[in-house]
């Protein structure tokens, strides 16, 4: 009687290593994404010379805003863009640009410091792409890995320095990227305004999904219109990007933030505030 209770007790553990074998791909799958608040960051102002730069059919003068954003992942903190330098805080006229002039209100590391955060505690550097008004802080981040797609990696700028020379760690994607595996930070390959641009999805746990945009879009007066800059890489790659964020915004029913677009600056909450 007490052989036949063991080898009972030896059956039942040996169902259970079975059992347990079989659920865990299911509860890795239904695992809680680790992705918990999004911060929005003041990155500067662009004071435009000419708004039909960026947006085909205006006039007079523009004003685009810069924007970059922050993500509390358990698996650790992603910037996405660095925006435009912080040393141009101390310039009274800001600095001139190609399309006309950057200034900075208050700086991305005193921002990073308000949440008691250093630039070394940034572990992964997403940028939508290496035009200067999105690295102008990247050497602050050189402890950070940097996630580029390989088109932006190889790409050789007319102006500023191409990133390899940089030399920082770097993943470089070939096309969408989930960044940790759980759908909560997904890259989406939208190239067109450079050789390599990637938008970011952010999936919050309350807000729901967001698309951040960097420069696949610069203003909503663009994105009503389906218009594209006329200084962009590729226009035909540019538009299709457009139709792609179309699709992506249905299938995961979210909401676009354009980054540039100055009348979303008055709706967004910035750091230390934060969406969850
Ligand atoms: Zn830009």
């Amino acid at each position: 009687m007490k052989r036949l209770s063991l080898l009972h007790a030896a059956i039942s553990a040996c169902m259970a290593l079975v059992l347990m074998s079989l659920a865990q791909p299911a509860l890795a799958q239904q695992a809680k994404p680790g992705i918990e608040r999004m911060y929005v960051l003041y990155c500067g102002d662009i004071a435009l010379n000419d708004a039909s730069s960026f947006t085909p059919g205006a006039s007079g003068p523009g004003h685009l805003a810069v924007t970059c954003y922050l993500v509390k992942h358990a698996r650790g903190y992603v910037l996405f863009d660095t925006g435009v330098g912080d040393h141009i805080v101390t310039m009274p006229d800001g600095q001139k640009s190609r399309a006309g002039v950057w200034t900075v209100k208050k700086t991305l590391e005193s921002q990073l410091a308000e949440l008691g955060l250093k630039p070394g505690d940034i572990t992964y550097l997403v940028l939508s792409h290496s035009h200067g008004d999105h690295v102008g802080n990247l050497k602050l981040f050189s402890q950070s890995t940097l996630v580029v797609q390989k088109a932006e990696w190889d790409w050789k700028p007319p102006v500023g320095v191409p990133l390899p020379q940089i030399g920082m760690k770097a993943i470089t994607p070939e096309g969408d990227h989930d960044l940790f595996g759980d759908g909560s930070v997904m890259l989406i390959a939208t190239h067109g305004h450079s050789p390599g641009h990637q938008n970011m999805l952010v999936r919050l746990p309350q807000t729901g999904a967001v698309m951040l945009t960097g420069d696949s879009v610069h203003t909503k007066a663009n994105w009503d219109s389906g218009r594209v800059p006329p200084g962009n890489f590729n226009a035909p790659q540019s538009l299709e990007a457009l139709e792609r964020m179309r699709a992506v915004l249905k299938e995961n029913n979210a909401q676009l933030w354009i980054g540039h677009e100055p009348s979303e600056v008055a709706q967004r909450k910035y750091a230390p505030a934060y969406y969850e």
